[in-house]
C-alpha cells in the first residue's frame, strides 16, 4: 500500500488520481498567473516513481500533450506498481508564442539561458521566472522520482530519435545510472544518440542526483501527426513496462525511421552565407564526408553556399533547436544537427 503522492499543494491518495496547477508567479500585470500543469496517477502497489517531463520548449509541445493525455485515460491506479507524475507543459509561457524559450526573455533577461528551462537545471528559487519554474520541478518532483523521461522535439526535417548527456558534472558512462538510463532509452526504442556530460539539463542533472533519465526528441512536435503520438506513446509505456510500473511486453518502435546501434554528436553546422536553405538529402541517410547536404541561395536565387557533411555520418534535424521559420538563416546561425 502506497502512501498519498504530493507534489505542492496537489495530493493523488493511493490508487488515485490527481491533477492541478502549480503558481510560481505572475507576469507583468500582477494578475496574470504563471503556473505548471501538473498530474499524478498514484498506484495502489509500491513500485518505482516516474517522473514523464514535457514542454520545456514551448515550440516542441502538441504531440507530447496528446501523448500524454492518452496515456494518462490508460494508467488503472489500481493496477499500476509506483506512480507516473507528469507536466504535459513545462514552460506554458514559451507555449504560447511557440519559442524556444518565454518571449518576454528578449527584453528582460541579461543572464544567457536564464530564460531557457532545458539549460537551468536544478533551478533557483531566487533566479527567473524561469529558474524558478526548474527549481519547483527539481524539488517538488525530481527529488520524489526515481527515473525521468524528458520529451522534447526537433524541427522539420527531423528523425526521431533518443538522445543522451552522457553525464552531468562529469561522465556517467559505465556507471549503474548510466546503464539503467539506456536501458530506458532502449526501451523507448529509437535511434540511440550520445552526446558529452551538461549538468544544467533535467537528464544530466538527474544523472548527477543518481536518478536514471534520457531525452526524446520525436518529429513534427507542432501538428497532430499521429505517427508521433503513436510513436511517443508505444516508448514511453515500454519505458514504464521496462521500469514495472506497468505490465506488458515492450513493442518494438515499427512505424518511424530507426538506425541500429550507438551513435554520438558531431559539432552542429553553422552558416557561413546568410540566405533560404534547399535541403538535398534525406535525414538519417548515410553521407560520406565531403557530402553536399544543402544549397544556400539569396533572394535572386543564386548559390550562395554549399553545406558539406564534415565527415561520414547522417543529419538528423535541419535546423537544430527546432527553430520555427529558420530554414532560412542569417551568417553564423544552426543549419544542421550532425551524429555519426
Ligand atoms: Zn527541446
Amino acid at each position: 500500500m502506497r502512501n498519498p503522492l504530493e507534489v505542492g499543494p496537489i495530493e493523488a491518495p493511493s490508487g488515485g488520481t490527481a491533477e492541478g496547477l502549480v503558481q510560481i508567479g505572475e507576469l507583468a500585470d500582477g494578475i496574470t498567473p504563471v503556473q505548471v500543469p501538473v498530474w499524478i496517477v498514484n498506484g495502489k502497489s509500491d513500485g518505482p516513481i516516474v517522473y514523464l517531463h514535457a514542454g520545456a520548449h514551448g515550440q516542441e509541445t502538441n504531440y507530447s500533450v496528446e501523448m500524454l493525455h492518452r496515456l494518462r485515460r490508460a494508467l488503472d491506479p489500481a493496477r499500476i506498481k509506483g506512480a507516473v507524475i507528469a507536466v504535459p507543459l513545462a514552460n506554458i509561457l514559451a507555449h504560447q508564442f511557440a519559442t524556444r524559450v518565454a518571449p518576454h526573455y528578449a527584453a528582460r533577461e541579461g543572464i544567457p539561458f536564464a530564460g531557457d528551462l532545458h539549460k537551468v537545471f536544478p533551478g533557483d528559487p531566487r533566479g527567473s521566472i524561469t529558474q524558478r519554474i526548474a527549481h519547483f520541478l527539481w524539488t517538488e518532483i525530481v527529488r520524489q522520482s526515481d527515473a525521468a523521461v524528458d520529451l522534447h522535439a526537433v524541427g522539420h526535417p527531423g528523425m526521431p530519435f533518443c538522445f543522451m548527456y552522457r553525464g552531468g558534472k562529469q561522465e556517467a558512462v559505465g556507471t549503474p545510472v548510466w546503464d539503467l538510463s539506456l536501458a530506458m532509452a532502449r526501451a523507448f526504442g529509437l535511434t540511440l544518440i550520445t552526446t558529452g556530460p551538461n549538468p544544467l539539463c533535467l537528464a544530466g542533472a538527474c544523472l548527477d542526483a543518481g536518478k536514471p533519465a534520457f531525452m526524446v526528441e520525436m518529429a513534427m512536435a507542432r501538428v497532430l501527426d499521429e505517427t508521433t503520438v503513436t510513436a511517443a506513446l508505444r516508448g514511453t509505456r515500454n519505458v514504464l513496462i521496462q521500469l514495472g510500473v506497468i505490465d506488458g511486453t515492450i513493442e518494438k518502435q515499427t512505424d518511424v525511421f530507426v538506425l541500429p546501434t550507438e551513435h554520438r554528436t558531431l559539432p552542429t553546422i553553422r552558416a557561413e552565407r546568410g540566405g533560404f536553405i534547399n535541403f538535398e538529402v534525406e535525414c538519417g541517410q548515410f553521407l560520406k564526408a565531403g557530402t553536399v547536404i544543402a544549397r544556400t541561395r539569396d533572394v535572386f536565387g543564386k548559390v550562395v553556399e554549399e553545406i558539406i557533411m564534415p565527415a561520414d555520418g547522417y543529419v538528423m534535424t535541419f535546423p537544430p533547436l527546432s527553430w520555427v521559420g529558420n530554414q532560412s538563416v542569417a551568417t553564423g546561425d544552426l543549419v544542421a544537427d550532425i551524429f555519426a
